[in-house]
């Protein structure tokens, strides 16, 4: 690993290395590497990022806790691992609290933290890996609940021109899974920090079924408390999901389709237990997990990646397995996409960002 120092206006060094090797940033343990490197731990140093970028005419690639990114071959310009620490409260009533966190805080962390404040909502989202600055570009979602529900306000800075702006609800565009940072603003911003709104009375989310059945199976009664939910979806969590520090993965690695009612009726006469679920739109949702499962996919391995072998929606690799690279990963997840379109007429849509590419 080499480093260069640049000095930045304010006087203080941001520390910009050559040649970094990447696995260790990335939940899927993918090797690669970035052609520039720094860590950012405020706004300043984002601000000499995006101006060393720009100086220097190079992209410049924001990473979280790299949990839903595929980077599949070497990143050219600067990449920016996002360390901005920080929670301050802006405003409080009797019913609800304003809080603003720093990009880089730990979301899981974050969520224990509000629940140690008594400031509810977030239980349902408890243990998804990654950081908060990421949060609103995926529109993090778990158990019966979206991030945008309690979202506020976003501060980030333009990669053109070093402004800072801030995102209120409306300028995200939320959706599943989705957000402006996914489209239209798409590589365009570093965001800093993000406020959410939370609730000093709780009000329990028990929408998704798999979650009452937990609470139930556990004897906890019907106003299970805030800190039980948490530990009940961190429960179910464990056991469902593979944990990416022993097993290398980015999470659900396609979106469940949403296709047309009429559609999935002709789904389900041919496939009478397909798993689908009614949207209050009228469109239906399918399992993508059991259209992989059905086709055959689920535990088959090649080359240091795979599909996970209880978790169909879960693609995997070997730590250190010298086939373990993005490239293989995606003719995997190509090959997959290809099946599922022949087999039932869907076309799955992969969820983490490719870098690289
Ligand atoms: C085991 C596992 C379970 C998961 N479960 C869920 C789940 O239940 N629900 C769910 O919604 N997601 C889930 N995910 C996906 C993932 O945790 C979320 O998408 C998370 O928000 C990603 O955060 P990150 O910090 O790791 O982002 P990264 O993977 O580092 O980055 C994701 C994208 O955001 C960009 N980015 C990151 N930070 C910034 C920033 N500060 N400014 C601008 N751009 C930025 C990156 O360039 C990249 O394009 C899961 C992942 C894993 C590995």
């Amino acid at each position: 690993m080499r480093g260069t120092q640049i000095f930045c206006r304010a006087g203080s060094l941001l520390n910009i290395l050559r040649d970094v090797d990447l696995s260790t940033y990335n939940t899927l343990a993918l090797a690669a590497r970035a052609d520039y490197f720094c860590e950012l731990n405020n706004a300043a140093d984002a601000l000499q990022a995006i101006e060393f970028s720009r100086a220097k005419g190079l992209s410049l690639t924001l990473l979280g806790g790299g949990s839903n990114v595929v980077i599949a071959g070497p990143l050219a310009g600067l990449t920016a691992h996002m360390g901005i620490k920080g929670r301050e409260k802006i405003t409080e009533s009797d019913d609800s609290v304003e809080v603003k966190f720093g990009a880089g805080e730990n979301w899981h962390d974050t969520v224990n933290y509000c629940l140690d404040q008594g400031w509810y909502g977030l239980e349902n989202l408890s243990l998804i890996p990654g950081t908060v600055g990421a949060a609103p570009i995926q529109n993090i979602g778990a158990y019966g609940v979206e991030l945008e529900a309690y979202f506020v306000a976003l501060e980030a800075l333009a990669l053109d021109s070093g402004e800072l702006v801030r995102f209120n609800h409306a300028d995200c565009e939320f959706g599943y899974r989705d957000s402006i940072f996914k489209g239209a603003a798409k590589d365009r911003y570093v965001i800093t920090s993000v406020t959410l709104r939370l609730a000093k009375k709780p009000a329990p989310i028990l929408t998704y079924p798999a979650l009452q059945k937990a609470l139930q199976a556990e004897g906890i009664g019907a106003v299970p408390t805030p800190r039980q939910i948490a530990d009940t979806v961190c429960r179910i969590r464990r056991e469902k999901l593979p944990d990416p520090s022993t097993i290398p993965n980015a999470g659900s690695f396609f979106k469940n389709p949403l296709i047309a009612a009429a559609q999935a009726e002709q789904l389900r006469q041919q496939f009478p237990d397909l798993v689908a679920y009614p949207q209050p739109d009228g469109k239906v949702k399918l399992a993508a997990a059991w259209l992989i499962d059905q086709a055959g996919w689920k535990g088959v391995q090649r080359d240091g990646v795979g599909v996970h072998q209880h978790q169909a929606l879960v693609l995997v690799s070997e730590r250190q397995h010298v086939g373990a690279t993005g490239c293989a990963l995606l003719a995997l997840a190509s090959d997959i996409q290809a099946d599922i379109t022949k087999q039932f007429g869907i076309d799955l849509e992969i969820e983490p960002v490719l870098l690289g590419r």
